[in-house]
């Protein structure tokens, strides 16, 4: 588990962003296409750190989860949008915003690269789907997963 001041920091990363972004006005149609991954033709990355904080009130979801999209979103909405992880408050088709995005995304993973430094964490770096399927949840799916599969931990601190 993140230790408060190690979570007080990554937040102030969130809130650097959110207010980088806010800055910089992306337009977002809500379209939720950028939640369903295979159909956009892209992958969310996300630190341990990020898998940390999205898993520690996430909703339950059921494994394994496809890297097609993200379990979260329901009718098009982020249900676990106060937790979500940088790419999810970074990321916006709007073609006004190229290059601000990646911009803001490089500056933000320095600074969690370096607070894993700092606190000896180590760096684990994996699509969305990677981190849900090793994390240990309750499952919901009607069938039972291979008992070697059903209940891991986070590859994490
Ligand atoms: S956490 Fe929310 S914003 Fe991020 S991919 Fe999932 S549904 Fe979309």
């Amino acid at each position: 588990m993140m230790n408060p001041s190690l979570r007080a920091a990554v937040d102030a990363v969130y809130a650097e962003v959110d207010a980088a972004v806010a800055a910089a006005r992306p337009r977002c149609e809500a379209s939720g296409r950028c939640c369903r991954f295979t159909e956009y033709g892209h992958t969310l990355f996300l630190s341990h750190f990020e898998a940390e904080i999205l898993l520690a009130t996430a909703p339950t979801y059921a494994q394994p989860v496809s890297r097609d999209g993200c379990p979260f979103q329901v009718n098009n909405l982020c249900t676990a949008r106060q937790e979500r992880p940088l790419g999810c408050r970074i990321y916006f088709c709007d073609p006004a915003y190229e290059g601000i995005g990646e911009a803001i995304t490089e500056s933000a993973l320095t600074q969690l690269k370096r607070l894993a430094d700092a606190h000896g964490t180590g760096w684990y770096y994996a699509p969305l789907h990677v981190h849900l399927n090793a994390a240990d949840r309750v499952q919901t799916t009607d069938t039972d997963p291979p008992a070697e599969t059903g209940r891991r931990s986070l590859p994490l601190v």
